[in-house]
């Protein structure tokens, strides 16, 4: 059993004023396995005025110190890479396929900010005028539970490069993976106040860090209600405001694509992360007359898949975070036969062989129209919806006829189409045949999929204001 009772504010491990508590459990049995101490509004004010005395020194830094840090950063977090593992396989059961990727990208996020800021100027002359992009001024970011390292560790490289003091709150279901961090961000010796970590509910510490008039700022990866709540309370005090919410990516089949290759790709990408992801390819868009063979190769190809824990390196589909996320999963597994679609594999239930853990069956529907629920809403979870289109103009209006925009998917042979295309979809990304992810390149949505972008200059310049000092000619001299 683990006690998490630490928040970490001004450089040190510090009791939370707040005593309510939350049970952390292991998907994989249920079991619970920990309690986390949670702070309140006034753990989060702290928090908060240890960022604001950080500030104005932080904020003066050079690049070089900066870059320094950054590389300390990179230096702890991967020093403890099979820990941060091992905490996200037991509190999340993450499969190796996802932790593989996902821990050392998080710890990569801290030199490719670096990278970033090594190249970046600061100063800039325009017309007559110079501007200066300034520091924002301290930031808050709030974070989801589905790739909580990762995260977390975005953030602040970025605020980091921009010279900007973090107050940072993450799902409180993260509480152990969190513990394994904030020890690796101690050990790199950031100046004291730069970052801020406090546990805590949303509406509790979350909303006071939103409300708080002392945050210029608020960096926010999470669900499209709450950042949608997020937007209308930062505007009280005109917070700026990065928003990263949900996502129904179309996965799109093109008729010229070799199904050899492009099924597995379609199948990573719809059940990337086991379904628990914002960027997952949940809408398998299909030529109609090659439906047919497409159905049987998905069939038979998501048969193969192995769903179970993560200690198995075979395992590619874990279980749901929570009984709440299981349910919520179940709950539009049966909104999709209800509403008429067909199963081609999986269903209700839970696979066969795992009696217990919040494990679901990979679910892949078909007949799916793309004004079904199904197909409309954000599921998190291992649930895929295959929709027919008969030329692609209609598979270009069935992609976008839906209120997220973050990340879209093309299989095909003909790469000059495939960027034709990807003009045309209203997306935040597209990836083309299965490329891989690139840390320089901007990354968030189009239209409810949110506001803003992260990573690479796009993401630094999120954290900067531009500000234009204006002279008139050469100075008279005195
Ligand atoms: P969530 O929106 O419920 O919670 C996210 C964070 O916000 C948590 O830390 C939570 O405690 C906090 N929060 C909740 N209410 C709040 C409030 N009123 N004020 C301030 N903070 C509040 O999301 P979740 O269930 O933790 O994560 C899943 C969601 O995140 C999915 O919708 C997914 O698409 C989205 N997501 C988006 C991205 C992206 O980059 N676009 C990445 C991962 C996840």
């Amino acid at each position: 059993m683990r006690y998490i009772d630490k928040i970490y504010i001004d450089g040190r491990f510090v009791t939370p004023l707040g005593s309510q508590t939350f049970d952390l459990h292991n998907p994989v049995t249920e079991e619970k396995i920990g309690v986390v101490r949670l702070g309140n509004a006034e753990d989060a004010q702290a928090a908060t005025a240890a960022a604001k005395r950080a500030f104005p020194g932080f904020s003066r830094t050079s690049k070089e110190e900066r870059i320094d840090m950054l590389k300390r950063l990179n230096e702890a977090v991967s020093a403890r890479i099979p820990e941060l593992t091992e905490a996200m396989a037991l509190e999340y059961g993450a499969p190796q396929t996802f932790t593989r990727f996902a821990i050392p990208h998080a710890a990569s996020s801290f030199l490719n900010m670096a990278d970033v800021l090594r190249e970046y100027a600061f100063e800039r002359q325009m017309g007559r005028a110079q501007v200066i992009m300034q520091p924002i001024g301290v930031t808050a970011a709030i974070t989801p539970w589905n790739s909580n390292i990762g995260f977390i560790s975005s953030k602040l490289a970025t605020a980091i490069a921009a010279g900007t003091t973090i107050v940072i709150k993450p799902s409180e279901m993260s509480a152990i993976q969190t513990q394994v961090l904030v020890e690796c961000l101690h050990e790199s010796g950031l100046p004291k106040g730069v970052v801020n970590i406090v546990n805590g509910v949303g509406n509790v510490v979350g909303s006071e860090l939103v409300r708080h008039p002392d945050i210029a700022k608020v960096t926010f990866t999470g669900s499209t209600a709450v950042g949608k709540d997020i937007m209308r309370t930062s505007a009280e005090t005109l917070k700026r405001v990065t928003l990263e919410l949900g996502g129904k990516g179309p996965n799109i089949i093109l008729d010229d694509a070799d199904l050899d290759v492009a099924i597995p790709g379609v199948l990573r990408m719809g059940f990337m992360n086991s379904g628990q992801a914002c960027i997952a390819g949940t809408r398998i868009l299909a030529p109609a007359h090659r439906l047919d063979d497409i159905l049987a190769r998905l069939k038979s190809a998501a048969a193969a898949l192995k769903v179970g824990a993560p200690g198995d390196p075979e395992t590619v589909i874990g279980p749901m975070v929570s009984q709440k996320q299981y349910d919520r999963v179940q709950s539009y597994i049966q909104l999709g036969i209800q509403e008429g679609a067909k199963l081609l594999t999986g269903g209700s239930g839970r696979p066969d062989g795992l009696d217990r853990g919040w494990f679901t069956k990979p679910t892949i529907f078909f007949n799916v129209r793309n004004d079904m629920h199904i197909a409309r809403e954000e599921i998190f979870g291992p649930v895929l919806s295959v929709i027919a289109y008969r030329n692609e103009e209609e598979a270009v209006s069935i992609a976008n006829d839906t209120a997220y925009g973050l990340q879209a998917y093309l299989h095909g042979s003909d790469t000059v189409r495939m960027r034709a295309l990807a003009e045309r979809l209203d997306s935040g990304r597209v990836v083309i045949n299965g490329a891989p992810h690139e840390p320089l390149a901007p990354f968030g949505g189009f239209k409810q999929s949110g506001l803003g972008r992260e990573y690479g200059v796009f993401g630094l310049e999120a954290f900067l204001e531009p500000k234009a000092v204006i002279s008139s000619g050469a100075v008279e001299p005195g």
